[in-house]
């Protein structure tokens, strides 16, 4: 007889669970992989000592029939792949069909599901069935895992203190949250609650259920894209630092992965405004085609290839470097310490409309933006080369700005103006979008219907079924700023009429913004829909970079600019201007100390 034997199912799970359960971090992650797979909206998980006495996870998913609960501790028993064609577009976390096998050969096993009907309990040790009988039928799945390694000592003995592998399951669960921001997490740990998130799909509040409410309102939001990849994410600002970079997390496709060059891509960014070993903390979510992503390397080591990874690097520095960048700019360049906290403070996660108070304001006349705005470009507006400690100049009253003297304009980007103890650079796009912006908060929403001119041509604007639902519910919230929308035929509208206070040329556009405002946001109170309309068509119809004006043009903008409430940012929370002093410009050049 031949010495090759095949080996029982038994010994070949216990071998395959020395690589799929490594500790208790490791149950936890495929039972709850399961139940993300079994399209759960609240998973709960309950551990005693650190899951080393028991692993409990909840999930109200649609559950397994019995024929089901009996396989799904077989090896290689999966619902998620049929055939060769599945492997290439997996869409599930698991699709091995090993976790539950091996994951039974090392502990005790609880399993009671339902579909909705009766329901199924099985008890299993050492993989064997102990017990299988019907049970109450509420839809989802609960997965004891008590005396985990409870027949391996040697493998028990590897494990480190309770408090690493609990730090290891909770380093999980925040990236489990953190990926899926629709389902509602729990993590309870010998009766204390360690986590516990909403579903709602908002990801800075899980973000403040990890890191906390202070820490996730100093993140700022970052999103660009290529052709072939699309990316968007969190990250503090520069005065939130960590010792580690373990706080950076990285999402392919809604999948964790490690990843060092993103990592560095993410240092890179913030160059120059970090001390040295510190790191931010930062959620990125990449999407991409799954060709362009290889996740079949280890089912439990998170690596994965991709390709067009230099492209994607390029991306993620510039795109979060541009958002850093807009939100500490340099407004006021003094070599001072005790300077004033800054621009940065100002950019909260959740209001960023906070920022502006409605300022009591006298109108301008007529509407005449004399500088002839070409439409601006995203790209242009972050333009900037300031690496001087970030200061914001002191906050605004009205005109705080002194009397200044035009000197030029440099790459038709930026106006030169002094005064007596020094100079202003200014930032003309920035400026004029100040500008409007003021006049627009007070003027969206101002509206009778004397103060309404006929379309040369009327607009129809045409929507899916649901979208057209939620602009007639919003039909009044739209009259309110201005838009008086009449049906025209089953999902369109036609508007024949814009109020006077919007320049003719940008009726258009301003009027698709305001409807698209009240479809993206739904719920919208009318507060909220002035002041986005207000920053919206401050932007829309600015004046760009590299836009030469005449003498007249700037000193009307500067003029403007004095007039306004808060000249020194933008709505966007950049600034508009920086200060140079005599004093800083002299301690510059060396000529005082
Ligand atoms: P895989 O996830 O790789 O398919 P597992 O051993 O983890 O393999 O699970 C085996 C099968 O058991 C799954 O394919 C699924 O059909 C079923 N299953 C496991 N956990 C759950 C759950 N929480 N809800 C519904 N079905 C489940
Ligand atoms: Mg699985």
């Amino acid at each position: 007889m031949g010495s090759i034997q095949i080996m029982d199912e038994w010994l070949s799970n216990r071998i395959a669970a020395g690589e799929v359960v490594e500790r208790p971090a490791s149950v936890v992650k495929e039972l709850i992989e399961n139940a993300i797979d079994a399209g759960s909206t609240s998973i709960e998980v309950f551990l005693q000592e650190a899951g080393l006495l028991s692993i409990q996870v909840i999930d109200n998913g649609r559950g397994m029939d019995q024929e089901d609960a009996k396989h799904c501790f077989m090896r290689h028993a999966t619902s998620k792949i049929h055939d060769e064609h599945d492997l290439f577009r997996i869409r599930t976390l698991g699709f091995r069909g090993e976790a539950l096998a091996s994951i039974a050969s090392v502990a005790k096993v609880e399993l009671i599901t339902s579909t909705g009907e009766v329901g199924t309990r099985l008890v299993l040790e050492g993989g064997k069935v102990l017990v299988n009988e019907p049970a109450a039928a509420r839809q989802g799945t609960t997965m004891t895992v008590s005396q985990l390694f409870y027949n391996t000592p040697a493998r028990l003995k590897y494990m480190k203190t309770i408090q690493t592998e609990l730090s290891h399951i909770m380093d999980l669960l925040n990236r489990l949250a953190l990926s899926n921001p629709q389902i509602a997490f729990r993590l309870v740990h010998n009766d204390h609650e360690q986590l516990r998130t909403n579903g709602r799909g908002d990801i800075p509040q899980v973000l403040a259920a990890i890191y906390g409410v202070a820490n996730a309102k100093k993140m700022i939001h970052f999103a660009g894209e290529t052709s072939d990849y699309k990316i968007s994410g969190y990250a503090t600002l520069p005065e939130v630092t960590r010792a580690s970079k373990n706080y950076m997390s990285f999402f392919v496709n809604h999948r964790w992965v490690k990843h060092y060059m993103m990592q560095h891509a993410i240092i890179e960014a913030y160059h120059t405004f970090l001390p040295i070993n510190r790191f931010p903390i930062v959620a990125l979510y990449i999407e991409s085609d799954p060709q362009l992503t290889d996740v079949n390397v280890h089912p439990a080591k998170h690596q994965i290839r991709l390709s067009k990874e230099k492209e994607l690097l390029a991306l993620i520095t510039a795109t979060l470097r541009s958002a850093l960048q807009a939100a500490s700019r340099v407004p006021h360049v003094e070599p001072a310490k005790k300077a004033p906290k800054l621009a940065s403070e100002q950019v909260s996660l959740w209001q960023p409309q906070n920022v502006y108070e409605r300022p009591i304001v006298e109108e301008p006349e007529e509407v005449a933006w004399v500088y002839n705005p070409p439409q601006p470009s995203p790209s242009e507006k972050t333009s900037d080369t300031i690496t001087h400690e970030p200061f914001i100049a002191p906050p605004a009253k009205k005109e705080v700005l002194p009397q200044l003297e035009i000197v030029g304009q440099i790459h038709g980007t930026y106006i030169v103006a002094q005064m007596e103890d020094g100079f202003y650079l200014i930032d003309q796009h920035a400026a004029q979008e100040r500008i409007k912006y003021e006049y627009y908060r007070d003027k969206v929403g101002e509206v009778n219907a004397s103060e309404r001119q006929s379309l040369l041509l009327p607009l129809t604007f045409h929507y899916a079924a649901d979208e057209a639902t939620i602009v007639k519910e919003h039909a009044t919230l739209l009259e309110q700023v201005g838009v008086f929308l009449e049906p025209f035929g089953q999902h369109s509208f036609v508007v024949r009429e814009y109020p006077t206070w919007m320049p003719q040329d940008e009726a258009k556009e301003n009027i698709e913004g305001l409807i698209e405002q009240v479809l993206r946001t739904k719920k919208v109170d009318i507060k909220k829909l002035r002041e986005e309309a207000a920053i919206m068509m401050s932007c829309k119809g600015s004046i760009k970079a590299n836009h030469s004006l005449t003498q007249q043009q700037m000193t009307q903008l500067l003029e403007d600019l004095r007039q306004a409430e808060h000249p020194f940012t933008c709505p966007h929370g950049r600034p508009v201007l920086i200060h140079f002093s005599t004093t800083d410009v002299e301690k510059m050049f060396k000529r005082i100390m």
